[in-house]
């Protein structure tokens, strides 16, 4: 009966790859003993290495239940940082990059749905001189405000990106020329009535607006093309107002 319980003993520890050759001198000891007295000390000892093998092993599945939790932490901080690649740290609004994403989707979802949408551009007018006049940092603090009135007068479903400097993309879902242009028309409207206050000052800006609707043989560029060029016509006409593509 020993050596057979001296069998199975061997034939764990060489399954598990030789980390417990302590264990396995017991076993031979076992083997070998003479007397009862012997074997009853050496099954003491083979007892006391099995815990310290268990041992081992709970530390080894509290070490894995840590990396697991930490796994899951980088996870969600990837996700954020994700996130945050995608968002302009001054204004909070979606940056160009994400601009490129989604108007590659809109592009390829209106090729498949036909629904028609609606690209603005929208520029500050005369920024620069807004800058030169009242400081980059009053500058700053306008760019966050219009996005909020820009944010503010759009539907939930529509979107506004900084596409760069003081210039802005808004992405019109399923919508036609007519409303397009009355949406274009309250966001200048809306800018044009906001002000800031600076100390004692009241300061206001002006935006030009231009629109295009997605057709049918619109890439990314031509579309973005055809409103760009409506918002310079906007600034030629005198800014403050909102040019179509027709
Ligand atoms: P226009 O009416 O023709 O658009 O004139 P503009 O002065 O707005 O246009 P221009 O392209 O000459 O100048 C853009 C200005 O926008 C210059 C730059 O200092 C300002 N600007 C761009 N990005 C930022 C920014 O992050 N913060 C601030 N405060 N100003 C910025
Ligand atoms: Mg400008
Ligand atoms: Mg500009």
């Amino acid at each position: 009966m020993v050596l057979e319980v001296v069998d199975t003993i061997k034939s764990l520890v060489s399954n598990s790859s030789g980390v417990d050759s302590n264990i396995s001198k017991c076993a031979e000891k076992i083997e070998s003993a003479d007397n009862i007295q012997d074997i009853v000390k050496l099954k003491d000892s083979v007892v006391g290495e099995m815990q310290k093998v268990r041992q081992h092993s709970r530390t080894l599945q509290d070490e894995l239940e840590e990396h697991r939790k930490n796994s899951i932490v980088l996870a969600k901080k990837l996700e954020q940082s994700e996130a945050q690649a995608l968002v302009d740290p001054l204004t909070g609004v979606l940056n160009r990059g994400a601009y490129n994403l989604k108007m590659g989707q809109m592009i390829h979802e209106f090729k498949r749905y036909k629904e028609e949408w609606a690209l603005l551009i929208l520029d500050i007018d005369h920024f620069k001189k807004f800058n030169d006049d009242h400081g980059h940092h009053v500058g700053d603090k306008v760019l966050k405000s219009v996005t909020g009135t820009v944010r503010n007068s759009i539907r939930i479903s529509d979107q506004i990106f900084r596409y760069g400097g003081e210039e802005f993309v808004v992405l019109l879902s399923r919508i036609n020329t007519k409303t397009a242009s009355q949406l274009a028309e309250k966001i200048c409207r809306e800018v044009e009535r906001d002000y800031f206050v600076d100390g004692d000052k009241k300061l206001q800006v002006t935006i030009s607006i231009g629109v295009a609707i997605v057709g049918k043989d619109d890439t990314e560029l031509s579309l973005f093309e055809r409103a760009d060029k409506a918002m310079y016509r906007a600034k030629n006409n005198g800014r403050n107002q909102v040019v179509m593509d027709l």
